[in-house]
């Protein structure tokens, strides 16, 4: 492509709502522009990258034997009124009518219409296993779309169903997507972890999360330092202590805390660390109200806390909830003679010596003993794991991270095959309910995830294998005859040579267009310049270096090619 030719709209200015790189850069490279919150055109670089994102996709997945169709973007109201999704998914599902007044959704995701389409069309054990996928642009009415199109309303997914016989194949199904994503992400240049996840609202057994290891991800994740275990903070274990979490002697006793409603403000007031301090809230499991203990310094692992209770609503009460629940607002709520369930963090098993709110206004209880003074329900991992804690699995501790959630695979078990009837016979002509997995991957989201992992203050710094362009060949002086035809030779030659290439021929000072250049992020830069030129020479830069090299014009395009194939199968090998 000419670049003089090209649709490449940059920008100098940092767009306003952008605050994340992969979202200024996508927008000054001229690679996406805003439609509306969240809805996104791709201009022609951003497209070119997703397309080879898309590409490695179906490559890892054809070679998972996974096949490739597509499904409509709008699906009738029926099917998901089979497995009650109609109802229960909330706002982030985009309904409308069609002019005969039927309802219809935008698909956020197919599990439905596959179902659907496998339980008409598969009936026996021999046309098991069955795994089909789409690359798609879906649908979530997402409350906070944010950072260009890291979370999008429309987004580009693609979406895999695995249908089996048993547990057993359905499991080799899942480890062969498992596998699969690792090699994507390999390929897409990514530095990632896959990490246990909770399965959320799709429920199934097992799931894990592909995650982008970078500051500005959403998820906190924490990884052992000895032993392969990572996992979401919403799902993470951690070995229990081999000592309570709060020790002390001395009588109870009620102490005046006059206004002192936080941990913060109670402990600096009474002159004692917050890690002798019970933090008690109250929560809202499906109307009813329930005690949580933590230590002073610890937060709540929210997720734990709703499978505990098997609420499917579940959150803080309100001042009002907790007067009503216990007599008392928030702040000097405390365990001590309270009716409501209590469940207690196993650190706090054994402890004592604590302090605790005395369920009066400006009063709290000291040396509190769990075992002697509090009716605890039950002991349970409920903190959110954290930077230092021990392993689950091994000796080892936790280290903590920030993670971009861009693939999951998950086992689904029977959950929708089983409302939906999506059946087969077996050997012995009997009739089962198929067993499947569904595993997704936000493509657009590696776009950007990509970017966040590979940028600098110039710009962005494509890894070889998802680059809108391998190569840029900027002609310095274009009113150089000599320097014209070299670089046009070249452009040629590596077009030729089946490399994507960009040729800055465009009537601007070389400064600008290797700004430019930085801004897009090619990760190859070569220069062709008068004074090189005389010499037999190209200049060679990586986008990721600081230092240029210089290469010899005789043969210049084959010893491109051929460092650029090299790069890509680095990324595999990884
Ligand atoms: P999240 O927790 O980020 O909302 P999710 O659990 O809703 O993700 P899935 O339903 O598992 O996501 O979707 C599969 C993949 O699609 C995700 O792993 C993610 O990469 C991508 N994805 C989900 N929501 C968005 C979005 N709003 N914008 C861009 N990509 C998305
Ligand atoms: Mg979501």
């Amino acid at each position: 492509m000419r670049f003089s030719k090209a649709f490449i709209p940059t920008l100098k200015e940092v767009p306003a709502d952008a605050q994340v790189a992969s979202h200024v850069f996508m927008v000054r490279g001229g690679y996406i522009r805003k439609v509306a919150a969240g809805i996104y055109n791709f201009l022609p670089l951003g497209w070119r990258v997703i397309k080879r994102i898309e590409d490695i996709v179906r490559e890892e997945m054809d070679r998972a034997d996974a096949q490739e169709i597509l499904m409509p973007a709008s699906i009738p109201a029926e099917l998901w009124q089979e497995t009650g999704r109609w109802k229960k998914y909330g706002p982030e599902l985009l309904r409308f009518k069609d002019r005969k007044g039927a309802d219809f959704c935008f698909g956020p995701t197919h599990e439905e219409v596959v179902v659907d389409l496998v339980r008409r069309e598969t009936k026996s054990y021999r046309e098991l296993p069955l795994n089909l996928y789409q690359i798609q642009g879906k649908f979530r009415d997402e409350m906070r779309p944010r950072a260009g199109l890291m979370r999008g309303r429309e987004f580009i997914m693609k979406d895999a169903y695995s249908f089996d016989v048993d547990v057993e194949a359905a499991a080799i199904s899942y480890k062969k997507m498992y596998e699969a994503y690792k090699r994507i992400f390999k390929r897409c240049g990514l530095d990632f972890r896959p990490v246990e996840a909770d399965s959320g609202a799709i429920g199934g057994s097992q799931s894990h999360e592909f995650q982008v290891l970078a500051e500005s991800g959403e998820d906190s994740i924490v990884a052992c330092d000895t032993c392969e275990y990572a996992a979401n903070v919403e799902e993470a274990e951690h070995r229990a202590p081999k000592q309570p979490g709060i020790m002390g002697e001395g009588e109870l006793e009620t102490v005046d805390t006059p206004g002192t409603k936080t941990i913060a403000e109670v402990s600096e007031f009474l002159k004692v660390a917050p890690t002798q301090l019970i933090k008690s809230l109250v929560y809202v499991a499906d109307d009813k109200p329930v005690m949580v203990l933590l230590r002073g310094d610890r937060s709540l692992n929210e997720v734990a806390l709703k499978k505990i209770t098997g609420a499917t609503e579940l959150f803080l009460a309100r001042d009002g909830q907790v007067k009503k629940a216990i007599g008392v607002k928030p702040g000097f709520a405390g365990p001590v003679g309270v009716s409501i369930p209590v469940y207690a963090d196993v650190e706090l098993k054994g402890a004592t010596g604590a302090i605790v709110g005395a369920n009066e206004k400006d009063k709290h209880l000291r040396n509190v003993d769990l075992a002697r003074d509090v009716k605890v329900t039950e002991f349970l991992c409920l903190r959110a794991a954290e930077e230092g804690d021990g392993c689950a699995r091994c000796e080892g501790h936790y280290k903590s991270y920030r993670g971009i959630e861009v693939g999951h695979v998950f086992s689904l078990g029977t959950v929708y095959s089983e409302p939906m009837g999506c059946t087969f016979l077996d050997e012995g002509g009997k009739s089962k309910t198929m067993v499947m997995g569904c595993y997704g991957i936000g493509i657009t989201r590696i776009a950007a995830s990509a970017i966040e992992q590979n940028h600098d203050e110039s710009g962005i710094i494509w890894p070889m294998s998802i680059a809108p362009y391998e190569v840029t060949v900027l002609p310095l002086q274009v009113k150089d005859d000599d320097v014209v035809a070299a670089a046009e030779k070249l452009y040629s030659e590596l077009q030729d040579l089946g490399v994507e290439v960009l040729l800055d021929d465009r009537k601007e000072r070389p400064g600008a267009k290797f700004k430019d250049a930085d801004l897009i992020g090619i990760p190859l830069r070569i220069a062709v310049g008068k004074r090189t030129l005389g010499e037999g020479k190209l200049e060679l830069k990586w986008r990721r270096d600081a230092e240029a090299s210089n290469i010899d014009l005789d043969g210049a395009a084959e010893a491109i090619a051929a460092l650029i194939s090299s790069e890509k199968q680095a990324l595999r090998a990884r």
